[in-house]
């Protein structure tokens, strides 16, 4: 029996195909390639094409033998979001809507699923735990807040189990050096931040020093991808032993400050970083910090690279080793 990856060919899904690999599941990813890459993959059994199409995911359960599917594929720019929220609409719950029917045509009972901290929106109070009030402040957020409630319905319906992941702020890279965060456009800030660190870019704009934080910029939990991956194969576990439908937060339960990660990322790439304060970017909250005690509880969860140094080092190691990312395919 294989697990079928959506999107393994993007950052987090890449991340999670090498970790079910290492721990000997068959592994079959399915990724349209439009924002992943081929290079990405570095085992399993790609499957390129549409979760949109249901003749070709059809094709897909029926070549092979699928036990439970981990479900990455979607649009993940928040600022893009706000823009095209029908291209959001469509590709983020459209799709999530085919491949539950196609999950329930062919009986597959288990579903993990790639949330985010966006469905907070403006948090209550932090940290955040999964029963706060959820009010997306972006189109993304939103997206991913209706795909979660569809799995409920699936379940009530068709009794597919579903473990929601949110996640807080992933970073960090393989520590093969051979897979990490190749996003084009780039918006994420470590990502930025080395590359500004390499010389590829001239400064980081930091989004905002008027925040009501310690130094003014915004505040995040910054998670290593790794063990994100980690935790999909504990919820994988988790549903094949008759775990129930739940939603999970995943972060360290630490914020750092935009001008903390940036000083962070000066330390380990010993280079300065140019910096240039501006305006506020759109949607941005101040402090995002999560409460991932559930998941620690029921999961047995303990994420193990937790300092934002061994984070950004990650990062860094990936950055040198390939400077432009993957090669196009
Ligand atoms: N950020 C920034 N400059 C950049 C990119 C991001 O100041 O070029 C800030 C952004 O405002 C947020 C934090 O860095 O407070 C993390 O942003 P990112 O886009 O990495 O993740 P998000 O929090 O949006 O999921």
């Amino acid at each position: 029996m294989a697990v079928l990856v959506t999107g393994g060919a993007g950052y987090i899904g890449s991340h999670t195909v090498a970790e079910l690999i290492a721990r000997g599941e068959e592994v079959v990813i399915v990724d349209n390639l439009e924002t992943g890459h081929r290079e990405a993959v570095t085992a399993g059994t790609l499957e390129i094409g549409d979760i949109r199409d249901k003749a070709f995911l059809n094709e897909v359960f029926t070549k092979h033998s699928i036990d439970a599917v981990i479900h990455f594929a979607a649009y993940s720019l928040v600022g893009e979001s706000m823009v095209k929220p029908g291209k959001y609409y469509d590709n983020n719950v459209s799709g999530t809507g085919v491949l539950l029917d196609v999950m329930k045509d062919y009986g597959v009972k288990r579903i993990v699923f790639s949330s985010t901290a966006a469905t907070y929106g403006e948090p209550e109070r932090v940290p955040i735990v999964e029963t706060d009030r959820t009010e997306p402040t972006s189109v993304y957020g939103e997206t991913k807040l209706t795909m979660e409630r569809m799995m409920r319905w699936f379940d009530q319906a068709h009794d597919i189990q579903y473990v929601s992941l949110r996640y807080f702020n992933a970073a960090g890279a393989h520590e093969s050096g051979q897979i990490g965060e190749d996003h084009r456009p780039e918006s994420h800030l470590v990502p930025i931040v080395l590359q500004t660190a390499l010389g590829q870019r001239e400064e980081i704009t930091v989004f905002g020093s008027d925040y009501p934080t310690a130094d003014g910029t915004c505040v995040r939990d910054y998670i290593h991808v790794s063990d994100l991956a980690d935790a999909h194969v504990l919820a994988l576990h988790y549903l094949r032993d008759g775990g129930k439908s739940d939603i999970f937060n995943l972060g360290n339960g630490q914020g750092f400050s935009v001008l903390e990660v940036i000083r962070t990322a000066e330390q380990v790439t010993g280079r300065p970083i140019p910096t240039a304060i501006r305006e506020r970017r759109a949607g941005d909250p101040a402090i995002l910090i999560a409460s991932a005690d559930k998941a620690r509880r029921v999961l047995g969860w303990s994420p193990r690279r937790d300092k934002l140094e061994q984070i950004v080092e990650s990062a860094w190691r990936w950055h040198t080793a390939r400077p432009h990312g993957y090669i196009e395919s």
